[in-house]
């Protein structure tokens, strides 16, 4: 699943570590460069291979010597024409990728002292958007990996209007649920059972078309899912799953035996919620969801958390600080059609 599997590339362990690593512009220059070219430079205009120019008032550029065409490092990445200098964007990528809460706007723009408190907001949201990959692959797959569904209802308050579920968001999930191997240090916990990859999409409602739709834009077909009972999730069977509905399953006990992977993964998600951000706006939840779905998938690889964030994050289409509060921005679902 991860996109880099090479090992040329260091990855700092500690803050000194990177600060000793990223000193500079020119040092950010210098990761990019090898990051995008492993086996060095060669001229996207003439694929012209060998050592470029280098201009030393602009280490984001390298230039050809066959045909001086000028290649930014930063194109087609999430860097790509910000004013904010690489090593900002590397301490937030940074920042983002090993912090496990993550790190709210106001915290980066005290931390690295940034003026104005919208460069660190844009920063935070166009990491956000490269947290996913259009093409994400759907998960579940061979029968050891069985997936549990559910949905849970997210933020906002019920004041005075009665019972109810006023103000909040219904959100999907599902998760994979994987075996640690017999023997090692940790099958004893939860049975050796773990939570695999994850996927989460606001839905419109808990009917059979948002539920099964969802399935079947986060789930391969023929992956045994397991849910509770509800109606909602009655056709599974017919679009190719196989599927398991748990009776009682508003029982805790029987929810945490049959479906333990998907309530850790929402008690996960309302703790982070809250804790890091203090609730979150139905108009960012997906956003949100997005943040939360790449760390929980990364969470045993920082390093591919970071390297996705600074190089594949540019293939993704980014806001600007503008459209974000135009509600022109449409953040992308986990599969892209939930929206
Ligand atoms: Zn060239």
């Amino acid at each position: 699943m991860d996109i880099f599997d090479i090992n040329d590339l260091p990855f700092p362990q500690s803050l000194p570590e990177f600060q000793r690593l990223f000193p500079d512009e020119i040092a950010c220059a210098g990761y990019l460069e090898r990051a995008r070219w492993i086996g060095g430079f060669m001229c996207p205009a003439c694929q012209e291979i060998g050592e470029p120019f280098r201009i030393s008032t602009r280490p984001g550029v390298l230039v050809c010597r066959k045909c001086r065409h000028e290649e930014g490092l930063t194109v087609g990445t999430v860097m790509e024409r910000s004013h904010t200098p690489l090593s900002t964007w590397f301490w937030a990528a940074y920042l983002v990728a090993t912090q496990t809460p993550g790190i709210s706007a106001v915290q980066f723009q005290r931390q690295l002292r940034l003026r104005r408190y919208e460069t660190a907001f844009g920063i935070l949201h166009k990491l956000r958007a490269g947290m996913v990959r259009p093409d994400q692959d759907r998960i579940g797959g061979p029968p050891a990996n069985h997936v549990e569904v559910d949905e849970v209802l997210i933020g906002g308050k019920t004041r005075g209007e009665g019972r109810g579920v006023h103000h909040k968001t219904l959100v999907t999930a599902a998760v994979e649920v994987r075996r640690r191997e017999p023997g090692t240090a940790q099958d004893k916990r939860k049975d050796g059972r773990y939570a695999g990859r994850v996927r989460l999409a606001v839905a419109p409602d808990r009917s059979a078309d948002s539920l099964c739709g969802f399935v079947q834009s986060a789930v391969m077909p023929g992956t045994l899912i397991v849910s509770d009972d509800w109606s909602g999730y009655g056709n599974l069977r017919k679009l190719g799953y196989d599927h398991h509905a748990i009776a009682e399953c508003g029982d805790p006990e029987i929810a945490e035996e049959f479906m333990p992977m998907i309530h850790l993964v929402f008690s996960n998600l309302k703790t982070w919620l809250n804790g890091t951000h203090h609730g979150v706006s139905p108009k960012h939840l997906q956003a949100y969801l997005n943040e939360f779905t790449f760390r929980f998938n990364r969470r045993f690889h920082p390093f591919n958390a970071f390297r996705s964030l600074l190089g594949i994050a540019g293939g993704a289409e980014t806001p600007t600080y503008a459209a974000l509060y135009s509600s022109d921005w449409i953040h992308p679902t986990c599969s892209g059609c939930m929206s």
